[in-house]
């Protein structure tokens, strides 16, 4: 399988392509607007067709590209059926696989970000936006998000796949890469020796700024990245 991780430096985001060596057929994770011709780049390079654009929820930090990758590849876009994008041509469903070549994406609803958010197992690798962080998570406090379901959706949803799955992020800014399901049970803080009710304590306690294109990116995510 053809991999590549981008990371957009302004939103500390990160960016997957995974291609299908043998049919050429690849998909892209949570791409970012500004990195739209870095992707088209990558994928004629490496000769792969842009099947599908997924993202694992309605971004508040930055405008995702998938609008303009199905416009210019008439790829589909992906993202959970609950949320508010009329725009995506893929309305996804929790336990729902997509195929791209021999590849199989496995979406697993993971709500508590948000709660549309989705990630996406693909192999040994799995996908978790702002769900599972590397030694943290993603925030709780805005966008409809729950911290009881966020819990949920980890405990139940991701540290249950197999211990040596790798997790891929959503962001990372200290600039680490990838962990796997066993590390972020054995040293994730948010986690580690904390029950529902602590870690709902905590993440209501985190007394973060809002991110600085919440306004402008939640509703030109909610038309996939064209308003
Ligand atoms: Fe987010």
């Amino acid at each position: 399988m053809l991999f590549h991780q981008f990371f957009d430096a302004e939103t500390s985001t990160y960016t997957y392509v995974l291609g299908d060596e043998a049919s050429l057929e690849a998909i892209l994770i949570d791409p970012v607007k500004e990195g739209l011709d870095e992707y088209l780049s990558y994928l004629k390079n490496n000769n792969l067709k842009l099947k599908l654009s997924l993202d694992t929820h309605v971004h508040a930090d930055h405008i995702t590209a998938s609008g303009f990758l199905r416009e210019k590849t008439g790829c589909e876009t992906g993202l959970h059926e609950s949320s508010k994008a009329a725009c995506a041509s893929l309305k996804l469903k929790d336990g729902q696989q997509l195929r791209f070549g021999q590849q199989t994406v496995k979406v697993l609803h993971t709500p508590g970000h948000t709660p549309c958010h989705a990630s996406f197992l693909i192999g040994d690798r799995v996908f978790t936006g702002d769900a599972l962080l590397i030694n943290g998570c993603g925030r709780t406090d805005f966008q409809s998000g729950s911290a009881t379901q966020l819990w949920d959706s980890v405990q139940n949803q991701l540290f249950t796949l197999p211990p040596d799955t790798l997790v891929y992020p959503g962001h990372d800014y200290k600039k680490m890469r990838v962990s796997c399901i066993q590390q972020e049970k054995d040293l994730n803080p948010r986690f580690l020796r904390q029950t529902k009710d602590s870690f709902s304590e905590l993440m209501a306690n985190l007394k973060l700024a809002d991110p600085k294109k919440i306004h402008e990116a939640v509703p030109a995510n909610e038309a996939c990245g064209l308003k």
